[in-house]
C-alpha cells in the first residue's frame, strides 16, 4: 500500500497559541522513551522512540539503513541534522511516514508509526523510511509542486537501495513496470501542477524523475543524470528547511547538468496532460517483465547503457 505523505507544518507551528498547541498538541511533540543519536553522511540524526513494545535496537539498526542509502545516493546526508520519532502502534507493519521541514526545533522532522507486531523481514524490507528522508533533500515547494517533491522521493527510494546494496534491481524494474503507468493522465486530468490526485502526485511525478532522467542521460552521452542533478539541488541549500519556487530548483539542477532538460520537461508537462508511452520506452531501455519481481534485460536495445547508468553508483 502507498499511504505516502509529507505534510507542511511549519507555518502552523510559528502561527500556533499555547492554548491551541494544548487542544492540539503538535504531532512532533511526544514522550520519548528512547533517543539515541547517530552520525551518518556526516549529518546528525536524532532519533527518538515512544513509550511501548518497540525492540529499540532493530528500530535504530532501520533507520541508520535508510539514511545510509540516502547519504550513499546524495554522497552526504543532504541536511546537517534531522530528527526521526518512531511511535509504535498496534499491529504489524510500518505507516503514516509524514517528514516536515523546520518544526520541533530541528531543520528535518520525521514522523513514522511501527506496528508492535511488526517483523525483522518487515524492517528489512521497508521502503518507507528511506522515502521519508529522502524528502530531506529537495527544498519545500509551492502546494501545486508537490509532486515533484513525492515524484522525486518514489523515483529515488529504490534506486538508493539499490545503489546501497539493500535491494536487488530487477525488482525495482518490475515494479516501475507495473506502477508506472497509474501516473498517466486520466480522462480529465491536467497538468502535473493542476491535477492533484494520488496517482498524479506520486506516480506521476515519478514518471516524470524517470523520463527527466533518461533525456539527461540522452542530452550529455550519458555523463550526467537526475542523481547528479538532485545532488547540486541538495549542495546548493535546497534542503527541505528551506521554501524555494519550483523554477530555482529546476535552474539549479540544469546548471549543475549543462542542459534544459528538467526546465524544458516542466514546461511541458507542468500544465498540460502528457502521457508518457512506457511500453516504447522499456523496450528502447531493453526490459521486459517476466515474473511479478523479475524482468529480462535487452543488452542490444537502444538505451541498454542508460538503464545500466541509472543504478550505477556514482563516485
Ligand atoms: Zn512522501
Amino acid at each position: 500500500m502507498l499511504t505516502r505523505r509529507r505534510l507542511l507544518y511549519a507555518g502552523l507551528s510559528l502561527a500556533t497559541s499555547a492554548s491551541f498547541e494544548a487542544a492540539f498538541p503538535a504531532p512532533w511533540r511526544r514522550d520519548v522513551a528512547f533517543s539515541q543519536t547517530l552520525t551518518v553522511g556526516g549529518a546528525t540524526i536524532r532519533i527518538g522512540i515512544g513509550r511501548g513494545d518497540l525492540a529499540h535496537d532493530a528500530i535504530i539498526l532501520w533507520v541508520r539503513r535508510a539514511a545510509e542509502a540516502v547519504a550513499h545516493y546524495y554522497s552526504r546526508f543532504p541536511i546537517s541534522s534531522a530528527c526521526v520519532l518512531v511511535l509504535p502502534s498496534s499491529g504489524s507493519g510500518i505507516h503514516d511516514g509524514t517528514t516536515w521541514g523546520n518544526v520541533g526545533g530541528s531543520p528535518a522532522f520525521t514522523r513514522i508509526r511501527v506496528g508492535d507486531q511488526t517483523t525483522q523481514k518487515q524492517l528489512d524490507d521497508d521502503w518507507i523510511m528511506t522515502h521519508e528522508l529522502l524528502h530531506t533533500g529537495l527544498p519545500s515547494l509551492p502546494d501545486q509542486n508537490h509532486w515533484l517533491e513525492e515524484g522525486t522521493a518514489v523515483y529515488v527510494e529504490p534506486i538508493a537501495r539499490v545503489q546501497a546494496g539493500q535491494l536487488d534491481q530487477e525488482a525495482v524494474w518490475a515494479d516501475m513496470i507495473r506502477n508506472m503507468p497509474q501516473g498517466n493522465p486520466a480522462n480529465g486530468d491536467q497538468g502535473l501542477d493542476r491535477t492533484h490526485t494520488w496517482a498524479r502526485t506520486y506516480w506521476g511525478g515519478a514518471g516524470f524523475c524517470l523520463l527527466a532522467d533518461v533525456e539527461l542521460r540522452k542530452q550529455t552521452s550519458n555523463r550526467k543524470g537526475l542523481q547528479d542533478a538532485l545532488r547540486a539541488i541538495a549542495a546548493a541549500g535546497g534542503n527541505i528547511s528551506h521554501d524555494w519556487p519550483i523554477e530555482r530548483t529546476l535552474q539549479v539542477a540544469d546548471n549543475a547538468t549543462a542542459t534544459h532538460s528538467l526546465t524544458q520537461l516542466y514546461s511541458r508537462m507542468s500544465s498540460n496532460p502528457v502521457p508518457i508511452d512506457f511500453n516504447s520506452l522499456w523496450t528502447q531501455l531493453g526490459v521486459t517483465p517476466t515474473g511479478s519481481n523479475t524482468v529480462t534485460f535487452d543488452a542490444k536495445a537502444p538505451l541498454a547503457d542508460i538503464r545500466k547508468a541509472i543504478f550505477s553508483p556514482l563516485a
